[in-house]
């Protein structure tokens, strides 16, 4: 299997997403805007499929897991017993030459020491080689200014550690220059927006920045109808908006995308640290069961210094994007922060009673978030593949093949009668298609040769394929009524009756 490089790996998934489309810009016949993506018949499906894998698992399968759906404007006064209007921030910067927005964590400096004295300052975006590209830079500035003596290694920090005699001699990345940048400001990133017919400041509602706001405010309604028991979750998929300052890497970060976030309620005096490995657990193998490899993840657990100061632990599943590794899933140990918030700020009694113990207290929560765009760009990643497959004629040609885990492939099955104008072979199709379609996705595809029907679904990521021919028909008598059975993976063909199709595929797809 030939490995594309990273950013090559990238620019071919963003250009097999248009072409086979998974996912287009938002609005592109009006120029796209930023920030905004639609996801196409293929992408909708693949996305739909990783929704409801998760909703299966995380709320159906469980007896201690319950699913709502709250709204996505809620009573402003929420936003702010959590925190959000005062301090959903990122740190931003302007350049006055460029007119550009940067955040501050992402724009990385460093002094260009040589011979011990600071000769000037170098910068550069975050990306996966930050370390080098400020080295060479620091190289070039060197030359340049044709100075002699030892030029010191450089030694990265981003823009928010800059001290303010720093930041007029720090270069902007947008033009190279230094003397543009301002120093950062806090940027909130919640839209808002107008409820009712005034548009003055008593109107102001936000579009919310997470869904898991709603759990916090619906818990005592859940507690009040749901016959939950401590511990218990509640969990939602749902829609968040943030207005990013800068949207980049595809889906990665965008200013509407959509979250699969459960709040689990533990008692206070309950082991945190034990559910809180728990549920690492379970969201890792949550990823492995929808085709996320292993070796493409890891565990950053957030440093004490750098945590809230309610958090008791927070934990990303990272993983290893093609422009680096990056949070997938975070897994964050909140302890009573947001209950007591809410109870502070509301009056409502959000409290849980224990009645075997008969003891009242607010329950903590650990909170598995993750983003459902994010885990599609990891499962793209992870499912590209580039290989040889014969063509028409058994000479090898080089295939674009989608490995994606059969449980959330958009198609599971393509049906294909062997020729389109036969109409005997057209017709046993259909019924195959018809005997399929209650049972899964399925495609049908009858439009050019074999070969290049294969290719295209190989594109897709179909794990099967179905070939309709005249063994089908009974040209070998015992053949007559089975279909071959092509594996999209190993390419291997075998022959299956058609009464055997729907619980064997069946069985591989769930
Ligand atoms: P980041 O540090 O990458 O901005 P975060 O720590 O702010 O993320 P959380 O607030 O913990 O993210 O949100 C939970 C999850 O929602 C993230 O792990 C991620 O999967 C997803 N998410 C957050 N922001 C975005 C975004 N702008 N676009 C897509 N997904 C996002």
């Amino acid at each position: 299997m030939a490995e594309p490089k990273t950013n090559e790996l990238m620019e071919k998934i963003v250009s097999l997403c248009k072409r086979r489309g998974f996912i287009f810009q938002s609005s592109e016949i009006y120029g796209g805007i930023n920030g905004f993506w639609d996801y196409g018949p293929l992408g909708a499906e693949l996305k739909k499929n990783i929704r409801d894998c998760w909703w299966n698992d995380m709320v159906r399968s469980r007896d201690d897991v319950v699913g709502i759906e709250s709204s996505i404007i809620m009573h402003p006064k929420v936003w702010e017993a959590s925190g959000h209007v005062g301090g959903f921030t990122d740190p931003m910067v302007d350049c006055k030459a460029s007119k550009q927005r940067f955040r501050a964590d992402q724009i990385f400096f460093a002094a260009v020491v040589v011979d011990g004295k600071i000769a000037g300052y170098v910068s550069a975006l975050e990306s996966e080689r930050i370390a080098e590209e400020l080295q060479e830079k620091a190289e070039a500035l060197k030359r340049k200014k044709a100075i002699q003596g030892k030029l010191e290694p450089v030694k990265a920090q981003d823009f928010t550690e800059a001290k303010p005699d720093e930041i007029p001699l720090i270069p902007s990345p947008a033009t190279g220059e230094p003397g543009s940048l301002t120093p950062p400001r806090a940027f909130n990133m919640m839209f808002e927006t107008y409820v009712g017919a005034l548009r003055d400041e008593s109107a102001i509602a936000y579009l919310r920045p997470e869904t898991a706001q709603g759990m916090f405010a619906d818990f005592k309604a859940v507690l009040d109808t749901g016959r939950v028991k401590i511990p218990f979750g509640i969990a939602q998929i749902g829609k968040s908006f943030r207005n990013e300052i800068t949207p980049r890497n595809f889906i990665f970060r965008s200013r509407e995308f959509e979250q699969m976030e459960m709040e689990y309620f533990i008692s206070d005096q309950d082991d945190w640290q034990k559910w809180h490995r728990y549920w690492i657990d379970w969201c890792r193998n949550w990823l492995l069961s929808v085709g996320v490899p292993a070796s493409q993840l890891s565990e950053y657990n957030h440093p004490k210094e750098k945590l809230a100061f309610y958090s008791k632990g927070t934990t990303d599943i990272m993983f290893r994007y093609p422009f680096g590794e990056q949070e997938l899933w975070g897994i964050a140990a909140r302890g009573d922060y947001d209950l007591s918030q809410h109870a502070k700020a509301s009056g409502a009694s959000l409290a849980y009673f224990d009645e075997a113990a008969k003891r009242q207290y607010v329950p903590h929560v650990i909170e598995p978030a993750v983003g459902v765009d994010r885990i599609m760009l990891a499962i793209l990643c992870s499912a590209y593949c580039e290989d040889q497959a014969p063509d028409e004629k058994g000479k090898l040609e080089s295939r674009v093949v989608m490995k994606f885990h059969p449980r959330i492939a958009p198609i599971k099955v393509a049906i294909f009668p062997l020729l389109k104008n036969k109409p005997e072979l057209v017709k046993k199709a259909q019924e195959v298609r018809n005997l399929l379609r209650p049972q899964m996705t399925v495609f049908y595809d009858e439009a050019g040769a074999i070969g290049r029907r294969y290719r295209r679904q190989d594109e897709a990521g179909t794990p099967f394929g179905v070939t309709i021919d005249f063994d089908t028909l009974g040209e070998k008598p015992e053949l007559l009524n089975t279909v071959t059975l092509r594996d999209r993976d190993t390419m291997k063909q075998e022959r299956v009756k058609i009464e055997e199709l729907v619980p064997l595929l069946s069985g591989k797809i769930r």
